[in-house]
């Protein structure tokens, strides 16, 4: 039978709900009933004059962004035009149908005025909500990063030269300490967003990008810190921050820090060991071994004598400290000039012409303690769990967020879309993880009140019948 459609009159006659058309489990709903966004007007009124035209709503401007990143729209523009055309946007928003939609550039502007901080504080906001459900425990805590591509065309790369790299070594000093990179981001810059680098993806090609670096708690996956650098940055030289950044939105300290082994750093290992943290991270001196120093001599085999503070090697040679590295934080040790040269294990034990030299830290007790952790079967355990644990954040960042993508330029305004995705998945997780409880609540408040009326509606009828 052809069915035909009958008029619905009356959304144009009376008064209509519309929000009974948003499901009660529609994420947006959930969402809508969990984020805190009231800080917002009061964070950035110092960025609005007291006259002239009256501005969008900050907290509009906010949740505009958040859905920006929650559906992955392609773009400010893309997202504008399709609020009038979606219930669920408009309600979120608290729009009407007949209000007007802003121009895409109020979320450029807005950003521009606003700054970092307000991101910072929402993303810090959810790490708290997280902690107030029970979600974070705050003891283990996962560390890694992961490339993003800037918005920026390979065509935009220009070479750099000599006079030029070494004026902007001088100028941004943070930006190429840690030791990373190669001679790629060396040689080149990226002239239409200088603040990302070159870098070689696990593709084999080089782009111009950013690395966001993470970590994320034991329990449930919650992402207690965030941090944002140039592509170049060396993985390692971020566990500091990583750490600081947990502590401050958590309030607790970590006990263990998995990682792989870019984060197994000598320096690194020594400063968890100092802070009694252990190290769970994959030794970086065990790959470097696996691939420049096979088939020589490991350190262990050289005894330390900690009276004459000397090394005696395999051949029962002396190796005296030499000279204070720097750059890298140790001391060299090695045999008085020509006595490697002479010796018969020399092939099993150097590769050098200048002979066989050892690296001491200061405070290697700590290193080598925190290396025996990070070979113990607890250590190896918990990396095995960071392969799935930590990748299925990125990943979910990734496929659903749009996070492997910048979509602005500028370190500042990618450390923001890095903030805003995290802050997402950690509500996500608050709302599987039963965070939302005070909405399913609420719903079932509403739909007993709904039930009452509809008795009520009949007894009345029913009553009315009877009189009659
Ligand atoms: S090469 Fe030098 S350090 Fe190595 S075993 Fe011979 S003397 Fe000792």
């Amino acid at each position: 039978m052809m069915g035909r459609h009958a008029k619905q009159n009356e959304l144009w006659s009376e008064p209509v709900n519309l929000a009974r058309r948003i499901p009660a489990d529609h994420p947006l709903r959930k969402l809508r009933e969990t984020i805190k966004l009231q800080f917002v007007p009061e964070e950035v009124a110092g960025a609005y004059g007291r006259k002239g035209n009256v501005s969008v709503d900050p907290v509009i401007v906010m949740k505009m962004m958040l859905l920006l990143f929650w559906d992955n729209v392609r773009s400010e523009r893309e997202l504008m035009r399709i609020i009038p055309l979606r219930i669920d946007y408009l309600w979120f928003l608290g729009y009407g149908l007949e209000d007007e939609i802003p121009n895409h550039s109020v979320l450029s502007k807005a950003r521009r005025r606003w700054g970092a901080e307000v991101f910072a504080r929402l993303f810090r906001q959810s790490v708290a909500q997280c902690l107030e459900a029970g979600l974070i425990e705050g003891s283990k805590l996962h560390t890694d990063s992961s490339l993003v591509r800037a918005d920026a065309s390979l065509n935009s790369v220009v070479a750099v030269t000599l006079a030029k790299l070494e004026e902007s070594a001088e100028e941004e000093p943070a930006k190429r300490s840690g030791g990373g990179g190669g001679p790629v981001n060396q040689r080149h810059r990226v002239a239409t967003d200088p603040d990302s680098t070159l870098v070689r993806h696990a593709s084999g090609k080089s782009y111009p990008s950013y690395k966001s670096h993470r970590a994320l708690d034991d329990k449930a996956g919650v992402i207690t810190a965030v941090q944002t650098t140039a592509g170049i940055r060396d993985d390692g030289a971020e566990l500091s921050h990583l750490i600081a950044q947990h502590q401050e939105n958590t309030a607790r300290k970590p006990r263990a820090v998995v990682a792989d082994c870019k984060y197994g750093t000598s320096a690194n290992f020594i400063a968890l060991a100092g802070q009694g943290i252990r190290s769970h991270m994959g030794d970086l001196r065990s790959r470097l071994r696996n691939h420049h120093q096979s088939g020589i001599y490991p350190a262990e085999r050289f005894k330390y004598d900690e009276g004459r503070d000397t090394y005696k090697c395999p051949a029962g040679r002396l190796l005296y400290r030499h000279h204070f590295n720097r750059h890298r934080g140790y001391y060299d040790y090695r045999t008085q000039p020509g006595v490697c040269g002479r010796c018969a294990l020399a092939a099993q034990c150097t590769r050098s012409k200048a002979g066989r030299s050892l690296n001491r830290y200061p405070g290697h007790h700590l290193l080598e303690r925190a290396r025996l952790q990070s070979h113990g079967p607890a250590a190896r355990r918990d990396r095995k769990r960071r392969q799935w644990f930590q990748e299925r954040n990125f990943a979910e960042a990734t496929t659903q967020h749009g996070f492997k993508r910048a979509r602005w330029r500028g370190l500042a305004k990618q450390t923001i879309q890095d903030q805003l995705i995290a802050t997402l998945q950690n509500l996500k997780i608050l709302l599987r993880r039963g965070g939302f409880g005070h909405f399913v609540l609420g719903e079932l408040l509403q739909s007993c009140h709904m039930a009452l009326r509809v008795i009520q509606t009949d007894f009345q009828l029913f009553a009315k019948v009877i009189y009659t």
